[in-house]
């Protein structure tokens, strides 16, 4: 049913990574720690509590807003958002409705295509509620976690962009710093919106909400785009609604009806005065950051190399970070550096996302050698490991090299040395008469026999060259 369009747009809440809750002191990381442990009279909501807020908070929303081109708003307030349940002690979540940290901004994607950004504002986060048959449990571990609350514009038309959109901006949020990332710990979830039209005018949209991987975001756009097209074409109506995903099943369920902003009786937040930022503060931020996975991108799109190798080495920021540092030096030894990445580094099983790697001057040297033929191929990538990983980094390739018994041998008299005692050996008698012959096929073995005796230092080209001359 081509003639159909869809249309999709995504809020993202980030779980910020902060030390310390939103509006509380207390550890903001709970990873491991009891129910209930991580909690202060703020986070329980005891009468009399005054939330104060974090200012790390701030700077990390600031961060991200910045990460995604957006406009920072110097004034920002916080509201009350309403509604009852056993997750939310306060029987309101602190928001901020209508005057958001973060305004309009661009996110572009690896695809070429951009998606706008509505605005994002902070929040924070409710407690976990886990249900059993006949009852429920409720940590307040999580509860007051600080969430900003990342909103698109309905830009995204297929459910292969709405998984580059979220990709990106997990990557972009990552080289922000401003969160762990860890989708199966719940760092960052997606709502998303779907509806589909055949026509400008958009289609009532479905909400999905707290999908926490890539895939589930595709899937569950496939699979909804299908049921309203099926909906639409049997003569029924789309009904606004709130749907559950099923990850196993690949189905939504219906969980709610339609509900606006009414519903929730948002109020200003009393307790909580309004962010003012300088101009400067700002600015500081900006100039504090660090380059953007769209910077390395059209820095890199000089050195020819596959799309997919480009987003491999992108996808990690030390590898973008040094790759960058490769071409700063010298670009010409920066296409080899990315190879080695993207078919050495990148090939390592569990490589952590925070690995410590030679500095690009160190990897910009190990190119080098072999463009010098200091050093084979192969045997540079055997450096390349030493050097990565906290393994060895503090000597440079050269020694490495030379510590591994892996350096050339390009010594003119010593090669020679080795080529003469190899053409005295009566199994080499008759390819020598070949290539004196001018069979150069011959010459192979030759060469062989050359690396072999010299345990794979020589230079191959060289062996190669210097028999030549010495059976011409
Ligand atoms: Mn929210």
């Amino acid at each position: 049913m081509s003639e159909y369009k869809i249309t999709v747009g995504i809020e993202c809440h980030v779980q910020l990574n902060t030390k310390t809750k939103l509006f509380s002191g207390v550890d903001n990381d709970a990873t491991d720690k009891e129910p209930n442990s991580c909690v202060s009279p703020v986070d329980y909501a005891l009468p009399g509590m005054l939330p104060v807020l974090n200012k790390v908070a701030v700077e990390k929303a600031v961060r991200a807003g910045l990460a995604m081109n957006c406009k920072i708003n110097l004034v920002s307030r916080f509201d009350r958002k309403h509604y009852y349940y056993p997750d939310l002690p306060k029987g309101y979540q602190i928001s901020q409705m209508y005057q958001p940290i973060i305004g309009a901004g661009v996110v572009h994607l690896p695809d070429g295509s951009d998606v706008h950004i509505e605005h994002a504002h902070l929040e924070e986060d409710a407690a976990k509620s886990t249900h059993f048959g006949s009852y429920s449990l409720v940590d307040l571990n999580r509860a007051g976690t600080p969430l900003l609350e990342i909103v698109s514009m309905p830009d995204i038309h297929s459910a292969a962009q709405a998984r580059v959109y979220c990709e990106e901006l997990h990557r972009l949020m990552m080289y922000a710093n401003v969160t762990n990332g860890d989708l199966y710990q719940g760092n960052m979830r997606f709502d998303v919106n779907v509806s589909v039209s055949k026509t400008d005018k958009l289609g009532t949209r479905t909400e999905t909400k707290n999908l926490n991987s890539f895939r589930s975001v595709e899937r569950l756009i496939e699979a909804e785009t299908k049921r309203q097209i099926s909906v639409l074409e049997k003569g029924g109506e789309i009904k606004q609604q709130t749907l559950g995903w099923d990850d196993a099943t690949g189905k939504t369920t219906p969980q709610r009806g339609k509900e606006n902003a009414q519903d929730y009786r948002y109020m200003p937040e009393p307790d909580v005065p309004p962010i003012v930022l300088e101009q400067s503060y700002v600015d500081k931020v900006a100039s504090e950051m660090p380059k953007m996975p769209a910077d390395y991108r059209s820095e890199f799109s000089v050195l020819n190399l596959d799309d997919s190798a480009v987003e491999a080495i992108v996808n990690y920021p030390v590898l973008a970070n040094r790759l960058s540092e490769v071409c700063d030096k010298n670009v010409k030894l920066a296409p080899r550096v990315a190879n080695w990445f993207a078919s050495v580094l990148l090939a390592e099983e569990n490589l952590d996302k925070d690995f410590s790697l030679a500095t690009g001057a160190e990897l910009a040297e190990l190119s080098e050698m072999v463009e010098k033929k200091e050093l084979s191929s192969t045997a540079a990538k055997e450096v390349l490991l030493e050097m990565y990983d906290h393994k060895n980094t503090s000597k440079t390739p050269h020694q490495l090299a030379k510590e591994m018994n892996l350096l050339q041998e390009n010594d003119t008299d010593a090669l020679s040395a080795i080529i003469d005692e190899v053409l005295a050996m009566p199994e080499c008698a008759k390819a020598a008469e070949d290539v004196r012959n001018g069979e150069m096929k011959a010459i192979g073995f030759l060469v062989g026999q050359v690396m072999k005796k010299s345990q794979g230092k020589a230079n191959p080209a060289s062996v190669n060259e210097l028999i030549r001359s010495k059976l011409s």
